[in-house]
């Protein structure tokens, strides 16, 4: 089932990032590459090794995989050259080139990161997985292995028939990436965060040296620091994760959908927003309300939309009435088998803007919710000559889904015991604006500081600005430095790799 209105799908397309494909950020990017570089001759070197196919330096498929990313920020670079690899002997011999030859590198999965340079480099080398997409369900030991370039909606449409579901994301078209960041799904409150179904992880090391960490292996500090840690510690080929017994699409396991709110609502919707944080416990219910503010020319249109879901045949009233109850425009509301679920809000693949990201952390009263309202109305206003729309997401995590991370062998975010929600600011430039000027950098930096997580909760990485230091917020951050020091202890991945600050 998919919304179809019109209105609201665009609606949906600021919420979700999504946007309408321009596919012009490459003709823009710089073409040139210097044959005598460092990077360069890596490449050469790498493709005489692994061929043509697997290392590229221009054509059809490097053109349209270096611009591949959701981000425009992003789409701009022009790596070396990029490696396809089909198995994971590709990266390894990749990956041993460039820690020996010291070469910037940046690895895409899903290519759905905001922070910019995170998934793409420019002369360097990039890794894009477009060629490693499998996924399989082997009954036996009840778990679902992944290569590392397929996307959640690809993996569920598949293993749909098998009436099985990896934990991955609410969005088709991003990819594994989110689970070395945590992941948060609909399934989060029964099993934890998407990381915490991890079985079995193969690793490429920063030597290229390939390793399976297991929760008991000799490797159980890195498959720890792999659910959280990001991209530091590793390039991963193979996921291997419990799978969630969801149903096939006949079997309609779930009941909710989406709520579409008119901004006279505002209010009451942050109010049952901090009861719901703070008070619901119930493993099978889930929401996700993000708060949408619409730039047309000077003109803010505020529409807010929540998408609530409980796997079983109703939403009860003790959880979702006060939701339900708040005058709405419209709602879609249905029994839904899992893949149902996870198209109800698109499945955000366009591309063609800018994205910047910005997370917190609250489980205060109700003055934390409405001051960040509050605040992030203001910074729209202050920056909308600059924007397409700004999102204001609040993702409930309960103390159900803390305690199923910690049965599973705990992850490195670690939260404190108890509910919280993960808050989310999405930043959206004009559609094809290539620059952030400072009055929004400033601004940007202005809202973080004025809607300051609640001390001791965790900031969830895949939604954080690259300026944010998430690490040193996670329960396990003196692991995390442990793990990561023993493995890249030249702190290889920190100097020639784009992502988070901290380690
Ligand atoms: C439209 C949209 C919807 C989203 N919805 C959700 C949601 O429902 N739940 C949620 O939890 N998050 C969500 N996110 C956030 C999402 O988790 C992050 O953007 C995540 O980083 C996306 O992973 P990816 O593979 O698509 O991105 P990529 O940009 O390809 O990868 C993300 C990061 O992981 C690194 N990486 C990827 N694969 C590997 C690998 N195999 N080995 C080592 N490093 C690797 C990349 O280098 C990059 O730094 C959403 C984001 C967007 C834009």
């Amino acid at each position: 089932m998919r919304f179809k209105s019109a209105h609201l799908f665009l609606l949906l397309s600021v919420i979700l990032h999504s946007s309408i494909a321009t596919g012009l950020a490459l003709a823009l990017a710089s073409t040139t590459a210097n044959a005598t570089s460092p990077a360069s001759k890596t490449c050469t070197m790498l493709q005489a090794q692994m061929g043509s196919e697997v290392v590229q330096f221009s054509g059809a498929e490097y053109n349209a995989s270096a611009s591949n990313a959701w981000s425009l920020f992003n789409a701009q670079n022009k790596p070396t050259c990029i490696v396809f690899p089909q198995e994971a002997s590709h990266v390894q011999t990749a990956m041993a080139a460039i820690f020996h030859n010291k070469i910037h590198y940046a690895v895409q999965a899903g290519g759905h990161t905001a922070m910019t340079g995170w998934n793409t480099v420019q002369d360097g080398i990039l890794f894009f997985f477009s060629h490693m997409k499998n996924v399989s369900y082997n009954a036996t030991s009840d778990t679902i292995t992944l290569q590392p370039g397929i996307h959640w909606g690809e993996a569920l449409t598949q293993l749909q028939p098998l009436g099985v579901a990896p934990l991955g994301g609410r969005l088709g078209d991003v990819g594994t990436g989110l689970l070395l960041g945590g992941g948060l799904s609909y399934l989060s409150g029964e099993h934890g965060f998407s990381a915490d179904s991890y079985v079995a992880l193969d690793v490429v090391l920063v030597t290229g040296q390939l390793v399976t960490a297991t929760a008991t292996n000799q490797y159980a500090d890195l498959f720890r620091a792999l659910k959280g840690g990001a991209n530091r510690f590793g390039i991963v080929t193979r996921y291997e994760v419990q799978a969630v017994h969801t149903g096939d699409a006949s079997e309609k396991q779930f009941f909710g959908g989406l709520i579409l709110y008119p901004n006279s609502s505002a209010e009451a919707l942050i109010n049952a927003t901090q009861r719901y944080v703070s008070k619901v416990n119930n493993p099978r219910a889930s929401i996700l309300m993000a708060f949408s503010n619409s730039v047309n020319g000077s003109e803010i249109t505020s529409t807010h939309i929540l998408t609530l879901f409980f796997r079983g045949p109703s939403l009860p009233p003790a959880i979702f009435g006060e939701f339900l109850e708040i005058p709405s425009i419209m709602k879609q509301l249905s029994a839904l088998s899992y893949v149902d679920a996870n198209n109800i809000l698109g499945a955000g693949a366009d591309r063609g803007f800018g994205q910047l990201f910005g997370a917190s952390a609250f489980n205060g009263t109700v003055d934390q919710y409405r001051n960040a309202f509050q605040k992030w109305n203001e910074y729209t206003e202050s920056i909308k000559d600059s924007l397409f729309g700004t999102v204001l997401a609040f993702t409930p995590i309960q103390q159900s889904q803390v305690q199923a991370g910690r049965a599973r062998g705990s992850n490195i975010i670690d939260p404190p015991m108890g509910n919280y929600a993960a808050v989310q600011v999405q930043t959206q430039m004009q559609n094809g604006l290539l620059t952030i000027s400072d009055q929004v950098q400033a601004a940007r930096q202005l809202l973080f500081q004025s809607m300051p997580r609640t001390p001791g909760l965790p900031l969830y990485i895949n939604e954080c600005d690259a300026s944010q230091n998430v690490f040193e917020t996670y329960g396990r951050f003196e692991e995390l430095k442990k793990t990561y020091a023993k493995y890249d202890p030249t702190r290889f991945n920190v100097q020639f790799t784009d992502g988070p600050i901290g380690l």
